[in-house]
């Protein structure tokens, strides 16, 4: 009968942060403390430290890494490379995927709970702060003092100004933004503009977004299950150990009826941890940042009830359901042969790396002109790309039979500029064969750096060898 159909009842909430009626669901997980905790926290306030102070640091006068999308300049440990280097930032990319598909593989989701900004900002910066500003228990019960608040936030905005401006450094460099702060927002308004967006963009994401950007934004989560293998090292919970979980009441009762209890005491510590909200004894889910604050709360349980540590332990599937783990598999072996081709083409390209790039450039409308004696006068436009980090002379010369119309050309090459360089180059026009002709030309850019390059020459049809 249709009158007798009913909508099915959703569930108390639908996501981890998010109630059957819509509303945001706010997670205030309690503090916790343990071995995987201080091991965290000491690779946080390093990766914090590493992060604030590479900006500021120099190599050969040149901090360790600046991505100048200004002036398309790309620092990476002293070397710059510029946009035309496509291929080396293009392997650089890939090696960073392969190596982050190569940890999740073996070790999960261990960028996500480990090593990962929001993470790290928000687990070690942002919430000990609200915790210490606001006192236990009133983060978001809203039992805190107006003052309180109001202190919270304006520190929250102090962190965020800081880590903007510590963000923009990677782009813009430290001379840069010291010159924008110590001068009038009017005099830079466009930069001020930037400062002041990232600054709420991190406001926004660290006071209000938080564990959202990783349950609803970032594809990581959502590409695990093709990531991670029934061997891959995950934070999972027992349940052949666990299971049946029973509370001290349902625990009595069971032993009056000779049933055994599982090691699982519902006390719900693993739960009210957990950054993300979840239950992870409902297993492996996309929610999980793996960053071990069950672990740590369902040790310290164990330890009081006087059972074995590891109820919810880092772990594999194979290995928790009983099974032999594997740690190379297939799957392993491909990306660390992947990963070592990449690294080892990117080694060719760096060796091979020249300090002036020289190439012919297209000329459009320009032709070739006979001259008396049999000579052809051959335009020729070179694109000449310095690489380095110093303005650099080129010289032009022929070779052959195929000579640069007053011997040589030179022109002055600013560092990491490219410039195009016309010439003729004069040849006989027996040479040419259907139009056109071959010959090389010798590029001098220093005392020790000397190139040869092959450039096509218009001429005359017919006569001649090609
Ligand atoms: S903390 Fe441990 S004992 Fe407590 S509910 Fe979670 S898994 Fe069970
Ligand atoms: S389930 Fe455990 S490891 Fe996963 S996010 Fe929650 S507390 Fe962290």
């Amino acid at each position: 009968m249709p009158g007798d159909f009913t909508l099915p009842q959703l569930d108390e909430r639908v996501l981890s942060t998010l109630n059957a009626d819509g509303s945001r669901r706010w997670i205030d997980p309690k503090a916790v403390r343990g071995p995987l905790h201080s091991a965290r926290a000491v690779v946080a306030w390093s990766l914090i430290a590493v992060f604030t102070v590479l900006p500021w640091m120099r190599i050969d006068g040149k901090p360790p890494i600046l991505l100048d999308v200004m002036t398309r300049h790309f620092t990476v440990f002293g070397t710059t490379f510029r946009p035309t280097e496509t291929l080396l930032l293009a392997l650089l990319l890939l090696v960073v995927f392969v190596s982050v598909f190569l940890a999740t593989a073996v070790l999960g989701r261990v960028w996500c709970g480990w090593g990962c900004p929001q993470t790290v900002y928000l687990e070690f910066v942002y919430r000990p702060l609200e915790r210490l500003v606001l006192g236990k228990g009133a983060v978001r019960s809203g039992g805190a003092a107006t003052w309180r608040r109001i202190a919270l936030y304006a520190l929250f905005l102090l962190i965020s100004a800081h880590l903007a401006n510590t963000f923009l450094a990677y782009f813009v460099g430290t001379d840069r933004l010291v010159q924008w702060t110590l001068r009038s927002p009017a005099e830079h308004p466009a930069a001020f503009a930037v400062f002041a967006i990232t600054t709420g963009l991190m406001m926004f994401d660290f006071v209000f977004f938080r564990e959202q950007l990783c349950t609803l934004v970032c594809p990581y989560g959502r590409f695990q299950s093709v990531l991670l293998d029934r061997d891959s090292m995950i934070v999972t919970y027992d349940s052949r150990r666990g299971e049946p979980r029973a509370n001290a009441i349902e625990r009595k009762a069971m032993a009056a009826e000779g049933k055994p209890a599982g090691d699982c005491i519902e006390c719900s510590w693993c739960q009210q941890v957990c950054p993300t909200g979840i239950d992870i004894r409902d297993g492996l889910q996309l929610e999980c940042i793996h960053c071990t604050q069950c672990i740590d709360a369902c040790n310290a349980v164990m330890e009081k009830v006087g059972k074995p540590k590891g109820l919810i332990r880092y772990s594999t599937q194979s290995r928790i359901e009983g099974l032999k783990g594997r740690v190379f598999r297939y799957r392993v072996a491909i990306y660390v042969a992947v990963l070592g081709a990449l690294i080892a083409a990117m080694a060719l390209l760096l060796d091979r790396r020249v300090p002036v790039l020289v190439e012919q450039a297209r000329m459009i409308g320009v032709n070739f002109t006979e001259l008396p004696g049999g000579v052809v006068r051959s335009p020729v436009r070179l694109l000449l790309e310095n690489r380095t980090e110093a303005d650099v002379w080129a010289t032009v010369r022929g070779t052959g039979d195929a000579q640069v119309e007053g011997s040589e050309v030179r022109a002055l090459i600013p560092a990491l500029e490219a410039m195009q360089v016309d010439m003729a180059v004069l040849s006989p026009a027996s040479s040419f064969g259907r139009g056109s002709r071959s010959a090389t030309l010798r590029v001098e850019t220093g005392a020790d750096s000397s190139r040869e390059v092959t450039v096509r020459l218009a001429g005359p049809f017919g006569g001649g060898s090609p």
